[in-house]
């Protein structure tokens, strides 16, 4: 398997000016040797504080002196500052989670209007100054001088095995790992709110989009924000077996324009004119008129994302690209790990074999925007009204939810005493919106399910949001009080507490007391899960493709660098999807709005599902309860660390591929 060459922080890179020379590393490095005889750790300790150290914090007689002084050079010394530390650290970051809970109930939690000063507050990052002060007070450097740092790669093979207290301190190395100045903070923030206002803000109003023939297909006042609106109208045209074929063509042919920009700048978000997608003409109260393109705007907030960005490289040592950090860092899985599954799992042999099934049920040659084919959901037989009755009449309120918790832990197996346990850690409030859970970092803080209650009591959709926040919050439960050391605490990334949410959330009507298994929906959910993964893995890689692009062509124009998403999308699609889909050279894989908002974010998804499926898998009704509850408080392990023992196997497709091979020989044996 390619795994990530090994970005050591001793050598300087162009982009790192180091303020202690190599001379002043190597004389520590030789003073301490003779001291405290040689060892690795310690050479690491040195080299990392090093890297770190700047003029402010001292010369470079002082940095001897402090890695001197503070170096714990017998195991004894070093687990004694390492409990010292992580308990600092738990009050400091237990602290800080129960302020944030706390400062931001006003905007969360049904109440009282919202005033501005419950905005600021809300908005109020309390540990901003954490990593800055840590670093002023020099504890970052007893941390960083103790507890180096360890490489992903090398977490992943040295860890498997180490002990938790090796782990600790792993994940204590980790804490300090970047010494971004305020500013450049503030310039991430900037480009990345750029990016949430532009795309909030672009809306295609379909009651003004017309066909060749000049009708109108939609309804007079649809307003579609891109693309997430568009893409779901997309999958529901399925349904209209009249028209629906016509409106799908229309909206593809509006995401083309979107990503390659030659959409009217005029038409987003503005009703004045009428758009014919597919001809790229407008109109204004019947007469043609020609309006200029948006051009490169969509680009320009992708190319300001990327310079922010890239401005902190020189700050990052240990992960010296964008691409690092969220990959290396944020998923701890490696972009060439990811590259490489997801490259395998899109030429699996079963896309052709279930693309073909597609096209039998929809009883046509497949089009490009099949990747959104959405015919494999699962619908409950059961009226949403009549399950909506039930909910309404056992959820009059969110409080009787919450006393309910318990009987739902009991109902898939948790011990009497462990479904109080963890139900007591969870408190309910009613929520503003749709619903979410809050964690913790304090062992004394309870976690917080939100959820939305109507006056006629919580309505079946309210139900099955309830039931998926709820899993992260046992999750949130377990992986903080059940893990063993509070630096370990938590999980690998948000694919495994999503995985935990959607386990609870597919059983919400087993809670609801129906029950039967059918063995129909378990092979249309394989099926399901298997298009949705292919087409998500898709424009992952084209997200991917985009920033290996800009890091190899830093001065890019927004021009340029539209003509390269348009190119990567294009690649990914004539490689993966044209062959079964058609439409050679299509760009559409470019269209997700994660790709200008949130960039690199998407690979996440499909690890979520890959993560879930492979739980699914290994629990069963017997087994759920104390699966759950041993495999959670695993702890911050890597994902593959984790996954192994949570399954026995690292993270990997040929789960989902195998059950989609059956699920495929049990539909086309029909
Ligand atoms: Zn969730």
């Amino acid at each position: 398997m390619a795994l990530i060459s090994t970005t050591c922080f001793a050598t300087t890179n162009a982009a790192t000016k180091q303020y202690i020379s190599n001379n002043a590393i190597t004389a520590t490095i030789a003073e301490m040797t003779q001291k405290y005889g040689s060892n690795n750790q310690m050479e690491r300790g040195i080299r990392q504080t090093a890297a770190f150290w700047n003029a402010q914090d001292g010369s470079e007689a002082d940095f001897t002196l402090f890695c001197t002084e503070n170096y714990a050079s017998t195991e004894a010394q070093k687990q004694a500052l390492y409990t010292k530390l992580s308990g600092a650290f738990e009050i400091l970051f237990g602290a800080y989670s129960t302020m944030d809970i706390h400062l931001k109930m006003p905007v969360h939690v049904e109440g009282s209007d919202i005033t501005p000063i419950d905005e600021l507050f809300g908005g109020y990052d309390v540990s901003s100054h954490f990593q800055e002060d840590m670093f002023a007070n020099k504890v970052a450097f007893i941390t960083m001088l103790n507890f180096p740092f360890y490489t992903l790669q090398e977490k992943n093979e040295a860890g498997k095995l180490w002990n938790r207290r090796q782990w600790g301190y792993a994940r204590m190395g980790d804490l300090f790992v970047e010494r971004t100045p305020a500013s450049l903070k503030q310039n991430i923030s900037a480009a990345a709110m750029a990016g949430e206002n532009y795309i909030a803000g672009y809306n295609i109003m379909m009651g003004q989009l017309v066909n060749n023939k000049g009708a109108k297909l939609f309804p007079a006042d649809m307003k579609l924000l891109s693309h997430w609106n568009l893409r779901d109208e997309l999958k529901s045209d399925y349904a209209d077996k009249k028209q629906g074929l016509e409106k799908q063509q229309m909206i593809y042919a509006v995401m083309k324009r979107i990503v390659d920009q030659t959409i009217p700048k005029e038409i987003i978000n503005n009703a004045t004119y009428e758009w014919n997608p597919i001809q790229n003409k407008t109109w204004k109260a019947g007469k043609e008129i020609s309006l200029a393109p948006e051009g490169n705007r969509r680009y320009e907030i992708l190319l300001n994302q990327f310079k922010a960005q890239k401005a902190v490289d020189a700050y990052t040592p240990l992960y010296p690209t964008h691409i690092q950090r969220s990959f290396e860092r944020g998923m701890e899985i490696s972009s060439a790990e990811v590259e490489q599954l997801f490259t395998a799992y899109l030429s699996s042999p079963q896309v052709k074999e279930v693309a073909a099934i597609i096209s039998k049920r929809l009883g046509r040659k497949l089009q490009p925007f099949d990747i959104w084919y959405d015919g494999f959901k699962a619908r409950s037989i059961i009226p949403e009204a009549e399950l909506t009755a039930k909910t309404q009449k056992l959820y009059p309120t969110a409080k009787v939810y919450g006393d309910d918790m318990f009987n739902i832990l009991t109902k898939l197996g948790f011990t009497q005493a462990e479904a109080k346990r963890i139900a007591g850690n969870v408190a309910i409030d009613p929520a503003r919106g749709s619903g979410h859970a809050m964690g913790s970092e304090s062992k004394v803080e309870k976690v917080r399910l939100r959820t939305r209650v109507g006056a006629n009591g919580m309505d079946y959709k309210g139900y099955n949001i309830a039931t998926h926040e709820f899993g992260h919050n046992v999750e949130q439960t377990i992986s903080l009080h059940d893990v063993d050391d509070y630096m370990l605490h938590g999980v690998p990334n948000t694919a495994h507490t999503e995985a935990l949410a959607f386990v609870f959330q597919k059983r919400d009507l087993d809670l609801l007391g129906y029950t039967g298994k059918n063995s129909d929906l378990e092979t249309l959910q394989t099926l399901d899960t298997f298009w949705d993964v292919y087409e998500i893995m898709g424009v992952s890689l084209v997200d991917l493709h985009t920033w290996q692009w800009l890091y190899a062509h830093p001065d890019a124009t927004a021009t340029e660098l539209k003509d390269a998403v348009v190119n990567c999308a294009k690649e990914v699609w004539n490689r993966f999807y044209a062959p079964v889909l058609g439409d050679k050279d299509s760009p559409v894989l470019a269209i997700y709005s994660h790709m200008i908002n949130d960039p690199l974010y998407l690979s996440n998804y499909p690890f979520g599902f890959l993560i879930q499926f492979q739980l699914e898998q290994h629990f069963t009704k017997e087994t759920l309860a104390t699966e759950i509850e041993r495999i959670y408080s695993q702890g911050r392990l890597t994902p593959q660390i984790w996954m192994t023992g949570a399954v026995g196997k690292e993270i990997s497709t040929q789960p989902l591929l195998d059950a989609t091979e059956k699920a495929i020989k049990t539909i086309t044996n029909k």
